[in-house]
């Protein structure tokens, strides 16, 4: 048996989910969902897909009547994921939401209510979980071999292109890119230290305030936990080769970069190079949500209780920066 994908928002993170689950082997792509009819033409050729598994954002809701689809992989933009995890919840599919799950932690809590009561699984679309450097850095960790964890020091960001895109308008992207990319650095830094943070300080700087007058440009952001870690981060959208995780423990290290992009991911430990095999990030994603939903299985960190996790911190981070780097504490 696999798991019957149906893709909502056909832009080119969909795209490239579509290709990278032509070589899943539990997930199978079965339908789709656009507002454009000539991408719904495109793709039932291209990727097989029946008339009777094609929506559009209004007939969305009848995807309830259709037995051949399990779950729903939302990847429209930011600011549409409360509506649409809802409408996908309401019609009693599956839920995957890409990252950032919503523009905050109340929309991510009503997400996280609704689909309980609709008795659907809901997950978000964190890859990096699935990525095989990840797990072994996870695995090193937990296992005891980094030592106590000391710091972590985490970046991610890129140079922004075209300035009308919708990434850059505040309705559509909820922020800028600490929403988009920031939460790599952020997740990172939980799964890093296997522990939630505490308090939250932030800075923000603007290269460039007219190209960034709606969202955030560039962001250095503190996370402390518990332990007495405090994992230093940061994201931009103002330019590119910015893009690392690293964690240090009284034993020993990892250092992967690449940490977060398509990949090939690239890593070192103490011990020296990392040589984790190199395979398609969606592949993985794919093939392991279909394993937890079909199997019952664990998920390795994937949940929406995670994404509302990161959506606390965002809140926080934003939290301090409207407060001039107020030093924000979050419950424990
Ligand atoms: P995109 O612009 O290429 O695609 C977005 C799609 O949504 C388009 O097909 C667009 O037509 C459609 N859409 C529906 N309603 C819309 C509206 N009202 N306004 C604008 N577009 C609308 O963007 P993308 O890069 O594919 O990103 C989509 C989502 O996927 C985002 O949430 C993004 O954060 C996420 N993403 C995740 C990863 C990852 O590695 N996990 C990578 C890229 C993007």
């Amino acid at each position: 048996k696999q798991l019957r994908v149906a893709l909502m928002g056909l832009g080119s993170y969909a795209t490239r989910v579509a290709e990278a689950m032509k070589d899943c082997k539990m997930a199978t792509l079965t339908g789709a969902i656009s507002g454009t009819p000539s991408k719904l033409d495109t793709w039932k050729q291209k990727y097989n897909i029946p008339e009777k598994n094609t929506y559009n954002y209004d007939t969305v809701s009848k995807i309830k009547d259709n037995p051949d689809i399990d779950l729903v992989y939302i990847t429209t933009p930011n600011s549409l994921h409360y509506k649409h995890v809802l409408q996908i919840a309401a019609a009693g599919k599956h839920v995957l939401c890409e990252k950032p799950v919503a523009d905050n932690a109340k929309q991510t809590r009503e997400m996280i209510a609704a689909c309980k009561k609709a008795g659907v699984k809901f997950y978000i679309g964190y890859r990096m979980h699935f990525e095989p450097h990840t797990r072994e850095l996870i695995r090193m960790r937990e296992s005891g071999e980094l030592g106590k964890i000391m710091h972590v020091n985490n970046y991610m960001g890129f140079k922004s292109g075209d300035p009308n895109q919708w990434r850059l308008k505040k309705a559509l992207a909820g922020g800028g890119a600490m929403m988009d990319v920031g939460i790599y650095a952020l997740n990172g830094a939980r799964y890093a230290t296997g522990e939630e943070p505490i308090w939250v300080t932030a800075q923000e700087t603007k290269n460039d305030p007219v190209k960034f007058k709606e969202v955030d440009e560039t962001i250095m952001f503190q996370l402390g936990f518990p332990s007495g870690v405090v994992a230093s981060c940061g994201t931009t959208y103002a330019f590119n080769n910015y893009e690392r995780l690293y964690v240090v423990g009284e034993k020993g290290f990892v250092e992967l970069s690449p940490a977060f992009s398509y990949g090939p991911i690239k890593g070192r430990t103490h011990l020296g190079p990392m040589n984790q095999p190199v395979i398609t990030h969606q592949t993985l994603q794919m093939d392991g949500i279909a394993d937890i939903i079909l199997n019952n299985k664990p998920d390795p960190n994937v949940s929406g209780e995670e994404g509302l996790k990161d959506m606390i911190v965002v809140d926080a981070v934003y939290e301090s920066i409207r407060k001039g780097g107020a030093k924000i504490m979050l419950a424990g």
